[in-house]
């Protein structure tokens, strides 16, 4: 993949990404709704910093523990999952012995289709192409998956996620783990663990702190409610910060 951003330009990594999601879209693996996700996202990761902030690297660590704790731990992927960071999924999966459920709100097979190639690709299968279950209490395409992954798993990681599916997969007794720029969306406010954090940034930490060993506490002691605080501060006082410089120049 090749695009033509010059890499000294000072926001290189977000622009890659936003091709990334053009050449998805292009590529039918990326719905039209998901190239509006993609610039909330940016939108707030640009009023963060860009950067992953304590209240990311409490919640990333915490969900990897509770991941290694669980039974059956399935890697929910949409289109721009795929299209940011297939690498990253795979290597994420592997390290914490992960299924991988290719589950789109906007589901056509067609693109389902594209989505799985991408993993079998790199020689890796994934669930998704063949669903034989329902998630209770969404209505026909957005609640189908499967048996042996979404349906059948005790910890669920899925980014990029929105508020509906979030809270009916809370509803069947699911442990949601979601990575969501967002503090305030209602997927953020419903997960049991909301990673405040660009979703390649924070599929990347999460492999390096896979391979090493985290503190059992950091689990014990989360609070959802409080990351999502400290992250609401954090861009409040960004933005007073940012706006006194303003005035002083
Ligand atoms: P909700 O239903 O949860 O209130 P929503 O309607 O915004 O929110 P979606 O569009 O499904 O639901 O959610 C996508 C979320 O993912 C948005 O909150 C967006 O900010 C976030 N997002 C988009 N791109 C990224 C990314 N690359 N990394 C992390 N978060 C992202």
């Amino acid at each position: 993949m090749s695009f033509n951003i010059p890499k000294s330009h000072p926001r290189y990594e977000s622009l890659v990404k936003r091709e990334k999601i053009i050449e998805g879209f292009k590529n039918g693996i990326v719905a039209y709704a998901g190239l509006i996700a993609h610039g909330r996202g940016e939108a707030f990761d640009y009023i963060i910093g860009e950067r992953s902030e304590d209240f990311a690297i409490i919640a990333e660590k915490a969900a990897i523990l509770a991941i290694k704790n669980a039974n059956n731990p399935v890697f929910s992927v949409n289109g721009n999952v795929a299209a940011l960071a297939v690498d990253e999924v795979i290597e994420l999966a592997k390290l914490l012995n992960m299924k991988i459920e290719v589950n789109l709100f906007y589901r056509t097979e067609e693109r389902v289709k594209k989505i799985v190639r991408e993993f079998e690709e790199r020689g890796v299968k994934v669930l998704g192409e063949n669903p034989d279950a329902k998630i209770e209490g969404l209505d026909h395409a957005r609640a189908l998956c499967t048996r042996e992954g979404i349906y059948a798993a005790d910890v669920v990681l899925i980014p990029l996620e929105d508020g509906d599916r979030t809270q009916a997969l809370r509803n069947m007794g699911k442990f949601v783990i979601t990575i969501d720029l967002n503090p305030l969306s209602r997927t953020a406010k419903t997960a049991n663990i909301t990673i405040v954090d660009e979703l390649t940034r924070a599929l990347k930490n999460m492999i390096s702190f896979s391979k090493g060993s985290v503190e059992k506490e950091i689990l014990e002691n989360y609070s959802n409610e409080e990351i999502l605080s400290m992250a609401m501060k954090h861009i409040s006082s960004r933005l007073s910060e940012l706006a006194t410089s303003q005035k002083e120049e």
